[in-house]
């Protein structure tokens, strides 16, 4: 990515695509892997004493392994994943946070630009409010996956910046607990955006995400900012659809004015016309034109660097609206029923036989598969929403 990951609760989103690839064999004993490691380090910058304070931690872990082994492919549609993640208790801890820490959150918007329900949605979903971090030592984790065959370039860049964090001081090796894939406190940051974008904001010296939510805070924002995030503009607005319009239009790809979906017949959930305005925004519909739609505005691109699962981004954005007071989403025009993972990867083999390419057949309904179901939607006539259902299904198949 993209990586910046997914966070101990959602690592999977990232992962489930590489521990599904194509087996390889790793090389050579993790120790003789460990010396070219280390001499690498050593050239690299990283000081001798740094490297012997978190000599005892690097070793080879099964249990790291068997956590990535375990991955399973994330086939949640939005409905199912965002009603299990927007609970009434993130809701309410989350507004009670926001007034508990106001002094500090008004500090981080006028520095940051990044408005307090969005810094605490991300902290909802990633760690329960600090309270799931994960309890993998991270630098055994990390060093295992960067000697592991699967990603060791990634991994090896994760370790390296981990060293470069203790010997700036800002964690002990012994603090360095977190995922299984190596991201640490609650927002979940790996070791390269932690050194990159980690703010000490209370001040005391060093940038202490496990354990200070100042810091913590402040360094979600820092990293929202990096990626884009536009101060006082909004990020994602509940709609209402019409049961006509250009659907291929409905592309986080394409961005329009705001007057031209009020042209269509666009209207706030309410009915209301929205705004004629010029402000940008792209027509979001993660379940189809019968389901929930958004507005999905230039800060939107945020959540998807944040994380690209389009699933993931959404409800992280909805939580952020709703805990700022928007009230539970519309759900459509319809019921809608989502394929499940055999069936999406009937489709995905019966696209790819067409000759609509995308990435793997992996029963993940990603945005190479919603582009490639668009593609085939235009070519049939049919409502170009992206989205499959079993009547399409059954069309490749050769039926009615
Ligand atoms: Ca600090």
């Amino acid at each position: 990515m993209l990586l910046r990951s997914i966070g101990f609760l959602f690592t999977s989103l990232l992962l489930a695509s590489s521990a599904l690839a194509a087996e390889c064999k790793t090389e050579g004993t993790f120790q003789a892997w460990l010396a070219g490691f280390k001499k690498e380090a050593i050239a690299s910058g990283i000081s001798r004493e740094a490297l012997s304070a978190a000599e005892p931690s690097l070793v080879f872990d099964q249990g790291t392994i068997n956590a990535d082994h375990q991955q399973g492919v994330f086939n949640q549609s939005f409905l199912q994943f965002s009603d299990r993640m927007i609970s009434k208790y993130r809701l309410t801890t989350g507004q009670g946070l926001i007034k508990k820490n106001k002094a500090l959150f008004d500090k981080i918007e006028a520095k940051f630009g990044v408005p307090a329900p969005v810094i605490v949605a991300f902290w909802a979903l990633e760690s329960d409010f600090g309270q799931v971090q994960g309890n993998f030592p991270v630098l055994k984790s990390l060093a295992t996956l960067a000697y592991d065959c699967r990603r060791p370039d990634q991994f090896r860049k994760e370790l390296m910046a981990a060293l470069k964090l203790v010997q700036r001081g800002d964690l002990q090796p012994s603090e360095m607990i977190g995922s299984w894939a190596g991201e640490l406190g609650p927002t979940q940051f790996v070791p390269t955006h932690y050194l990159d974008y980690g703010v000490d904001f209370d001040g005391d010296g060093r940038v202490d995400l496990p354990h200070s939510t100042a810091d913590a805070l402040a360094t979600t924002a820092n990293f929202l900012q990096h990626l884009g995030w536009q101060k006082g503009q909004p990020w994602l607005q509940n709609v209402k659809v019409p049961d006509e319009l250009p659907w291929e239009q409905a592309d986080l790809t394409v961005q329009l004015p705001r007057s031209q979906w009020a042209k269509w017949g666009v209207t706030d959930v309410g009915g209301k016309p929205l705004p004629s305005d010029d402000v940008k925004a792209s027509l979001l519909l993660p379940m189809g034109r019968l389901g929930p739609a958004f507005l999905a505005y230039q800060n939107f691109q945020v959540y998807l660097q944040w994380n690209q699962s389009m699933v993931y981004s959404t409800t992280a954005a909805v939580l952020a609206t709703r805990i700022a007071g928007a009230p539970a989403i519309a759900r459509g025009n319809d019921t809608v029923t989502p394929l499940s993972l055999a069936q999406v990867k009937d489709l995905q083999q019966l696209l790819a036989k067409q000759g609509f390419a995308f990435g793997e057949i992996d029963g993940k309904l990603g945005s190479g598969t919603r582009a490639a179901v668009k593609a085939v939607q235009v070519k049939l006539g049919l409502p170009a929403d992206g989205y499959p259902d079993a009547g399409l299904l059954s069309r490749l198949h050769g039926g009615a």
